[in-house]
């Protein structure tokens, strides 16, 4: 289901009561439980493992963990599942950070790591080894699977699952202490080996592992589970909405096991469904892979669809809420165009960005009858659509460039751009006739020399007369030169982690989707221009200036997205 529109996607999820919209189920359900009187207050959380950087999907969900608590008037913590060492790294954390802040979503001092609970854990994994509930396991991983059964099919008892409570505890300890090589035993709850939920047959909570921790450094060789530590930090945390993606529907019965087992307190799982955007990979493996293997210039490659990537190619944190808010939350998996995701980040700019000149492909223009040595200043609206954005001084001289696509030699009809012998606007300043066809030797044009009507001076003439093409331009003496980048969708197909039977996902890997434009040349305000500010460039769509390669000598511009839907409407301010 590629081409949703708009509409459809509201109609079957359903959007933030406090945008106006129709209350979502998760709102409801904690309306609910304020009225019930199960929890008092709400208090959600957002749980990154800090093995990648954040995604689009990640995004989703720290919209909707903060922007429930903003909401409720409640709390929502950062916390890092860090329980899986040899993953995880520092750089991770960090961005993760970042990447939340410039969202736009604070965690006041609720900043937590799952790591910091490793005592507590330990102590409560040894309550449940007391309480005949969790047992040492030497099965080796394969034998343990091979014992786990299917779905229609029991599993069967370890035969060490009999093994008394004080040989448990004696050696838990043992383990912990680094007495057994790395992978000799675990620790497993004692469930039901033919429970017919998998995840309840006894799993493991506990694994000898000998690596160093990011927080922890190596004081620890045993490192809990996810399944062991997730539900139990989010009642140490008093969460009382665990919020998190439709996968761990049938691990909720196991977290509810370990928190009724160790009689504590217990929050109240809700999932949704992950988001999928078509053209998109979302996978955090997949996402390293392309980094690790080169196909993308980093974690930040605009084309990537990282928060750091998206941020990089122009997209605003509004934006983003914005589609977060538009796509609401559903309990079923569906795919999201891609195009709803530019469509939002395209109403956040049209009347947001300044407008700007810059010649991707110059093709130079020489007045015949423009004074050698002069040059003017013209005042150009900075947003025609926001009297507030201002104006700035655009350079004119004899010698221009314009873009190339707007001249043709032999057009066909109603070609309204330059050719010889027609006349055009030039954006902000005079028209201009062509006059004179320039080419090389191989017959490529190179120059074009044209004469400009000094009363045209503005936009219009005594006369009268009209004309139908616009074209934007920069002045030769003035220009800045530049380099745009123009980006595509990074894989070609709509769904790239469908890939057919003995095909690499890697081959699905669009190999043109970045275009790189140097020689462009741009109007001296675009030189000055600060990293990340979106720019509408006049007939070409949205560009930002690259937050880590511009520099006022070397001015970097990424294409947000294109024009398109809004084409109409610039040709007519054109
Ligand atoms: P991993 O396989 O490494 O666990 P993950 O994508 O689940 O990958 P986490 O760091 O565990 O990454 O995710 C943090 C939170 O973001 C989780 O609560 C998860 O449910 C949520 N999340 C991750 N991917 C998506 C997605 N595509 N849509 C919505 N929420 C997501
Ligand atoms: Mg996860």
């Amino acid at each position: 289901m590629s081409d949703t529109p708009q509409g459809e996607i509201n109609a079957e999820t359903t959007g933030n009561a406090a945008e106006g919209g129709a209350k979502d189920f998760i709102r409801t359900f904690i309306d609910e439980d304020l009225a019930t009187g199960r929890y008092t207050h709400v208090h959600t959380r957002f749980p990154p493992e800090p093995n990648g950087y954040l995604h689009i999907g990640h995004a989703k969900s720290i919209c909707l963990n903060f922007g429930i608590a903003g909401d409720y008037q409640g709390k929502c913590n950062l916390r890092f599942d860090d329980t899986n060492p040899a993953k995880e790294e520092t750089e991770y954390v960090d961005s993760i950070k970042d990447d939340i802040r410039w969202l736009g979503f604070d965690w006041g001092e609720s900043e937590f790591y799952a790591s910091d609970y490793f005592d507590q854990l330990f102590d409560w994994a040894k309550q449940l080894i007391g309480k005949g509930l969790a047992y040492v396991d030497s099965l080796s991983p394969d034998e343990i699977r091979a014992h786990r059964g299917t779905p229609t099919e029991a599993g069967r008892n370890s035969p060490f699952r009999d093994r008394t409570v004080e040989e448990n505890i004696s050696m838990f300890e043992a383990m912990r202490a680094g007495e057994y090589p790395d992978g000799a035993h675990v620790l497993r709850a004692k469930i039901d080996m033919a429970h017919p939920n998998i995840n309840m047959r006894d799993p493991t909570m506990y694994r000898i592992r000998r690596a160093h921790h990011h927080r922890t450094g190596d004081t620890w060789c045993i490192y809990p589970t996810y399944d062991w530590a997730h539900g139990q930090s989010d009642s140490i945390e008093g969460i009382t909405h665990s919020i998190c993606t439709l996968e761990f529907e049938n691990h909720r019965p196991l977290y509810d096991w370990f928190l009724e087992k160790l009689e504590v307190y217990r929050p109240r799982q809700i999932e949704f469904a992950r988001l999928n955007l078509s053209y998109t990979l979302m996978s955090k493996r997949r996402l390293l892979e392309l980094v690790k293997e080169g196909h993308v210039s980093g974690w930040d490659d605009p084309r990537m669809p990282t928060i750091c990537g998206l941020r990089r190619r122009g997209f605003t944190p509004q934006a983003l809420r914005a589609f977060a808010r538009g796509i609401g939350v559903a309990k079923r998996d569906s795919m999201i165009d891609v195009a709803f995701l530019e469509f939002c980040l395209r109403e956040d700019l049209n009347t947001a960005a300044e407008r700007r000149m810059l010649v991707l492909n110059p093709l130079k223009v020489v007045l015949t009858n423009y004074p050698e040595q002069q040059e003017e200043w013209f005042e150009a609206d900075n947003n025609p659509e926001d009297a507030a954005a201002g104006h700035r001084k655009i350079p004119f001289s004899r010698e221009l460039y314009i873009e190339q696509d707007d001249f043709m030699e032999d057009p066909p009809k109603k070609y309204f751009r330059l050719s010889p012998g027609k006349e055009i606007r030039l954006k902000h300043a005079y028209y201009i006739t062509c006059d004179e066809v320039i080419k090389d030797a191989a017959g490529n044009v190179v120059e074009l020399r044209c004469s400009y009507d000094p009363e045209s001076r503005g936009g219009g003439t005594p006369d009268g007369r009209k004309v139908k093409g616009t074209s934007h331009w920069v002045s030769a003496a003035h220009a800045v030169d530049s380099e745009v980048r123009l980006y595509d969708r990074l894989f070609s197909v709509e769904d790239p982690a469908d890939t057919a039977e003995g095909q690499d996902w890697r081959d699905l890997i669009n190999k043109d989707s970045c275009e790189v434009l140097t020689g462009c040349k741009a109007e001296p305000a675009l030189a000055q221009a600060a990293p990340e500010t979106v720019f509408q460039f006049l007939r070409q769509g949205y560009f930002v200036a690259d937050r880590r390669d511009h520099t006022p000598e070397h001015p970097v511009f990424n294409r947000a997205v294109g024009l398109r839907d809004t084409w109409a409407k610039v040709q007519k301010n054109g």
